[in-house]
């Protein structure tokens, strides 16, 4: 990232001090340049995104930088935003939203009492709406773009800079994005205009009216076998063909893989292996697809679902960008002729990373390797400071353990498609749903606010520990069992598997149980994560009970 694009000595948080100021010494600007940029910094001085909000809301209260806010500071933003909902709720009239229905008292926050909605873009619709806590869902996207090295923060005159929204499902409806995107923007749909409607006289034009330029090439979706199992029902809904159903119908006898087509790029080492795509068949495919002129959708996983596995995005993604140069699918010319140019260069690609699980901590783990305080290395980084990636996902309810589903979700600015639909406030409405959760963007803030770099390090290094702790307790089991219990972890995952034992205790830790083949061997197995609330007195509870002589059915 260039550095004249920084504006470190920008004013940020309640304290006003400068940006740098702000900055955990983990990843400080004034420290080792091994240390820089871990983050990214504020790019633009006069563009700061939470400027526009409504009377009763103080903009820099709800900057978080890497140390948190105080408990105060935080309280008094909460108590401020509670108040600027609840004022006109008695008063509502101009929206469809009934405000008799009775939470129940178990329930029941002054949070819960009142209506909230984010609906439509975070950076549209901000200034006239209480009940619309953008503020708050704003400050929780300049948080992850900056812990995610992207430019920041949103810029609608600027394609560099990334948009998102806080999702009202989880990495499911960013998976769905990103998806829906990469379709139309490979297909050749028109962009985002670049320009900011509040600065210019042009009126802006409902995408609706826009002409498509014509598709001539049809992308397709590679992913790895280890991929969630959302991904081939999203490619489903968005008509966009996996890999495998693209050559099953055109090119039934020319698998660069060898034999017949089957879904999911191979894993290294199989079901044996670490849950990592396997790079010489992504490269295979991609080459073969390529060069029959199909534009690349490739979604890579920081931190799977079974085995909680790390792609090499770095490796996985210049590999591809290497073969997409060579067959000429880098960057694709198309003549456009309602554009001014005359000329619309579109990249052959977009990487999509789902992070659902791990995005959350692997950016923490890499503080602590950098900082020399754990041995354990963190996965090649799948952030932004990759030229090739193009969207990253988050859920909230997973490693950061939100009560109720959500997510961050996070695309650059230069790819993000015109949608079809409705337009709030001149700014076309680029989410999924019209309405959107407010309530996860402000228990997000509250999260993000109330753990600062420093104590996100430290829960990171907890869960290594109890990792190495849980893998020692399992095997001194194993050597006094005398049986293999197939105990696997692949580091950095805080994700073990075991030999599932009796069901009794798999529901007792609601176990999630898969079956793999290895070797031509059946084997049902257990998986346990190792997420911040599990103590060292749960793992002796569990090895107790796997202790007790029924706990396997040998
Ligand atoms: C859980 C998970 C998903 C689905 O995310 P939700 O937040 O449950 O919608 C997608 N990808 C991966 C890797 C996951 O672990």
């Amino acid at each position: 990232m260039e550095t004249s694009l920084e504006c470190i000595d920008l004013p940020y948080g309640p304290e006003g001090k400068q940006w740098q100021d702000t900055l955990s010494s983990l990843v400080s600007w004034k420290s080792t340049v091994e240390k820089k940029g871990l983050v990214s910094a504020p790019s633009s001085c006069d563009v700061i995104s939470c400027e526009i909000v409504p009377e009763g809301i103080t903009p820099a209260l709800y900057q978080v930088p890497s140390t948190g806010l105080t408990t105060a500071q935080h309280d008094q933003a909460m108590k401020e935003t509670l108040a600027v909902i609840e004022g006109p709720q008695g008063s509502l009239l101009g929206y469809a939203c009934n405000r008799s229905f009775k939470v129940p008292s178990l329930f029941q926050c002054p949070f819960t009492e009142v209506m909230i909605n984010n609906g439509g873009s975070p950076y549209s619709g901000i200034r006239s709406l209480s009940f619309r806590p953008k503020w708050m869902e704003r400050n929780v996207l300049d948080y992850y773009a900056s812990l995610w090295n992207a430019k920041w923060p949103y810029d609608q005159s600027d394609p560099l800079s990334c948009w998102g929204y806080i999702l009202t499902m989880g990495s499911t409806e960013g998976n769905l994005h990103a998806l829906w995107s990469a379709r139309n923007y490979l297909s050749g749909n028109y962009l985002q205009p670049h320009t900011d409607p509040s600065k210019s006289d042009q009126p802006s034009t409902n995408p609706i009216q826009q002409p498509s330029i014509a598709p001539s090439m049809e992308p397709v979706v590679l992913y790895s076998c280890n991929t969630n199992g959302s991904l081939p029902r999203l490619c489903n809904m968005v008509n966009l063909p996996t890999f495998d159903v693209i050559g099953r119908e055109k090119y039934p006898t020319e698998n660069p893989l060898g034999g017949d087509w089957a879904a999911g790029v191979p894993c290294e080492g199989g079901d044996a292996g670490p849950g990592t795509i396997d790079i010489s068949s992504l490269e295979l495919l991609v080459d073969f697809f390529s060069s029959k002129g199909h534009p690349i959708v490739l979604v890579l996983n920081c931190g799977t679902t079974f085995k909680g596995s790390f792609d090499d995005v770095e490796l996985a993604g210049s590999k591809m960008v290497e073969i997409l140069k060579r067959s000429g699918m880098y960057e694709r010319v198309k003549v456009d002729t309602e554009s001014v140019s005359g000329r619309v260069i579109r990249k052959g690609f977009w990487v999509h990373i789902d992070g659902a699980f791990a995005a959350a901590y692997s950016p923490f783990l890499e503080m602590a390797y950098k900082n020399g305080l754990t041995d354990v290395q963190p996965p090649s980084p799948f952030d932004f400071r990759n030229d090739f990636v193009t969207s990253i996902v988050m859920s909230g309810h997973k490693f950061i353990g939100t009560p109720w589903p959500c997510g961050v979700y996070l695309v650059r600015h230069s790819e993000q498609i015109v949608t079809w639909g409705s337009t709030w406030n001149g700014s076309p409405d680029t989410t999924v749903g019209l309405s959107r959760n407010g309530h996860s963007s402000i228990l997000l803030w509250s999260y993000i606010s109330l753990n600062s770099y420093d104590s996100q390090v430290a829960t990171v290094l907890e869960c290594l520990h109890l990792v190495s702790y849980t893998l020692d307790q399992l095997r001194k089991l194993q050597s006094k069992l005398g049986t293999d219990l197939w105990i696997t972890n692949y580091p950095p995952s805080l994700a073990i598997l075991f030999r599932k034992p009796n069901s009794e205790t798999v529901e007792k830790y609601t176990l999630f149980c898969p079956t793999v083949c290895i070797k031509s061997e059946i084997r049902h197995l257990s998986q346990i994560y190792i997420v911040p609330h599990v103590t060292s007195k749960l793992i002796d509870s569990l090895i107790e009970d796997l202790s007790k002589p029924d706990a396997f059915e040998f």
